[in-house]
């Protein structure tokens, strides 16, 4: 037990051994440096506890004492009260809760606790009603400097252990920790060494000492990560040449005069941008964010015909058939009367056609192509690739950004996302690429209006509502959360399937109308031809489930009903809304949800407070962290180790500064780098795919 190093198994440590281990492991701490980077989520601070003789009626204060006395007892008719009296120091301190019978089970006699809150004199004595507590353990009273960490714990493992194993993992092995930040960048940054930021957070002798070294902690675990995203840019950008891909005046009003309405300030920005980085030689990697609906499809068109006017292929990628049917007409149409050779792939080809597009494109007959990633990804082969555009991905970070071979140039690449993205994601999920975020929206575009809508008789009201519109020429969208005719769910028990909801709406609330049905497990022609009917309006209603979710256009559908809506997350469903205000007229969005949660509700009703994806994005960040807006948690997480995206935004951009100029500079190739250099290879080499740039 003699030689701790970092890497020892945390069981060997001073107060853990092997029982203590396996509680320590269900908190992701195997090895002492794991945890001696178990942060405290909050500190206690002691410093304010006052003694019951220095009480003022109504002022906010925290009192320290023993439990003696607990007690429950009906006050009167549907009021119960339990009251805990604390023995501070001679004095007493009583705690009342009403209606909250189980406070009681929470304290024990003898257990030392913390009260906060405003105290008031009852019959000569001193008590807080609903105080919030702190339950302290025996040895607490000897906090250093007054300040008490609080762990997250496990079953089992109580505040008092796990602050004690911290100190001695502080006291043993704090001082092996290596400090890679240079002396005067450490100085610059204004933090302290890395020991004793550790000391700081486990052991703090005052509130500065903990802010500091938690700022220590979290900045490097964002330094690491933003100076591996820098250095895969560099690579990027010195690994292979691009081709140029320059624009003329000439090529600029042509493209224009294609389109069939005049391009939105916000979108002319983003082409401005785009155009510049594709007329240079080094690849453009950029991310194109912006609202639903804004136009980001006439941008990508506008790119796409500027490669292929300077002689280059260009592809477009979409993550759904059925979205890359539509690409394909809109551009088939916009294109009708050109000369640009273009297919769209998709699996729906016979292999005769399919063999002999894939030969068109090697040979470079085909310029432009369009498809779904699967797809593309899967055996097409350029001879001139001079620029991918990566429709509505959100779900993967660009980590997962596709590699096409083509010669020796580097093809330019554009990332356009389904929905916006809060800026901290943005930072490190995409953190490697330019960003473009176009404002505004196509003019008359209309706010859609969002109603919660109760069981009951106003549902009757939207279904008569929506009866009324598609009479007047309008189409609607009903949405489900699921198809239904699973496998596994024979049966579907709440009836929100989307087969089911299409047969039992066309018998009755929908009776007479015209209605289609769209969702994933249909074969992909019958998919396509559900899609084509209603986008011709020769169906009027669709019931569909979330395969209409991103990017679908059809501007004449202003309705939209949404089942099961708490289901959803905030941003998936401000996605759906923006089907309905694709055009002119005003789009309507009811929800439908099935359940009375509070949380639920709330929720939902953010999403009628709030128009912009953008606030959506952040809220749902708030609520539901950032799988849910990036798609599976394994996509969505990069690896930190101290800092949380959605607490530490000013660290992060602050990181990133930082980061991306120390890499610019040069700096950081210096040989007093070194060592986080070597950290930050260790980290995120492999994921970066850094091979090379040490
Ligand atoms: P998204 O950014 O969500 O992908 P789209 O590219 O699908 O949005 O565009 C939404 C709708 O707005 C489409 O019907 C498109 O034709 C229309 N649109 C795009 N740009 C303009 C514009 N400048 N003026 C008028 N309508 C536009
Ligand atoms: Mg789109």
């Amino acid at each position: 037990m003699a030689d701790l190093t970092l890497q020892t198994p945390v069981q060997f440590l001073r107060g853990v051994g092997p029982h203590r281990a396996d509680l320590l492991a269900r908190l992701g701490i195997t090895t002492i440096q794991d945890l001696l980077y178990f942060l405290p989520r909050d500190v206690l601070d002691l410093t304010h506890v006052v003694g019951v003789d220095d009480l003022v009626e109504g002022n906010l204060a925290t009192v320290r004492g023993r439990v003696v006395d607990r007690d429950a007892r009906m006050v009167k008719a549907g009021m119960a009260m339990t009251a805990v009296l604390l023995d501070c120091d001679g004095q007493f301190l009583r705690g009342v809760w009403f209606n909250q019978p189980w406070m009681l089970q929470k304290f024990h006699d003898d257990e030392y606790v913390l009260y906060s809150g405003k105290p008031k004199r009852r019959a000569g004595r001193w008590e807080i009603s609903n105080p919030r507590v702190q339950w302290l353990n025996a040895d607490d009273q000897e906090a250093h400097g007054g300040l008490l960490p609080v762990y997250s714990l496990t079953e089992g493992l109580a505040m008092h252990e796990m602050r004690r194993i911290a100190r001695n993992a502080v006291e043993d092995c704090g001082g092996m920790v290596a400090d890679e930040f240079p002396d005067e960048f450490r100085a610059r940054l204004q933090v302290p060494r890395t020991g004793d930021a550790l000391r700081g957070v486990h052991l703090p002798a005052n509130r500065e000492q903990y802010d500091a070294g938690r700022r220590r902690l979290i900045v490097q675990d964002l330094l690491e990560l933003q100076l591996g995203l820098a250095l895969r840019r560099r690579t990027w950008q010195t690994r292979g040449a691009a081709a140029r891909l320059p624009l003329s005046a000439k090529v600029d009003s042509r493209i224009r005069r294609l389109l069939p309405f005049q391009l939105t300030p916000g979108q002319d920005q983003a082409i401005h941008e785009i155009v510049a980085d594709l007329d240079a030689p080094i690849a453009m990697h950029r991310l194109l964010q912006a609202d639903v609906g804004a136009g980001k499809t006439a941008v990508a068109v506008y790119a796409m015909l500027v490669a292929v006017a300077a002689g280059f292929q260009t592809v477009l990628m979409a993550p759904t058939e059925v979205l890359a049917g539509q690409h394909w007409g809109t551009i088939d149409r916009l294109l009708s009367q050109s000369r640009v050779n273009r297919v769209l792939l998709t699996g729906q080809l016979t292999a005769a056609e399919r063999r002999d597009a894939l030969v068109r494109i090697a040979s470079g007959d085909v310029q432009l192509v369009i498809g779904t990633q699967a797809v593309i990804q899967r055996d097409v082969t350029f001879s001139k690739l001079g620029l991918v555009v990566i429709d509505e991905q959100h779900k993967f970070g660009v980590m997962q950004l596709a590699h096409f071979a083509s010669g020796a140039l580097t093809p330019h690449t554009l990332v356009m996302t389904a929905t916006p993205i809060p800026r901290s994601l943005c930072l490190t999920q995409f953190g490697d690429l330019d960003l473009t975020v176009m404002s505004g929206m196509p003019p008359g575009r209309q706010k859609v209006t969002t109603t919660r809508v109760p069981e009951g008789a106003a549902r009757q009201k939207v279904w008569d509502f929506v009866r009324g519109k598609v009479s007047t020429g309008r189409q609607a969208y009903i949405i489900c959360p699921r198809v239904g005719s699973d496998d596994k769910i024979a049966v579907d028990p709440d009836g929100l399937g989307a087969e089911q909801v299409f047969r039992r709406l066309s018998d009755t609330e929908l009776k007479g109308l015209k209605v289609g049905l769209a969702h994933g497990q249909l074969d992909s022609e019958l998919k396509a031809a559900a899609m084509d009917d209603f986008r011709s309006g020769s169906t009027q209603v669709l019931v569909a489930t979330t395969v209409v979710e991103v990017g679908v256009d059809v501007p004449n559908a202003t309705l939209m009903v949404i089942l099961g809506a708490e289901s959803f997350g905030l941003s998936q469903l401000h996605q759906l809304r923006g089907r309905v205000s694709r055009g002119s007229f005003q789009g309507y969005c009811f929800l439908f949800a099935q359940t009375d949660e509070p949380a639920a509700n709330e929720r939902l009703q953010e999403l009628e407070k709030l128009a912009g994806g953008f606030e959506i994005a952040e809220a749902d960040f708030r609520l539901r962290g950032p799988g849910d807006i990036l798609g599976t948690k394994q996509h969505g997480e990069l690896p930190l180790a101290v800092a949380d995206l959605s607490r530490d935004e000013a660290a992060l951009v602050e990181a990133r500064q930082v980061a991306f100029d120390l890499v610019g500079s040069g700096t950081f190739d210096q040989p007093d780098f070194a060592p986080l250099k070597v950290r930050v290879l260790e980290r995120f080499g492999k994921l970066f795919d850094l091979a090379g740039s040490g």
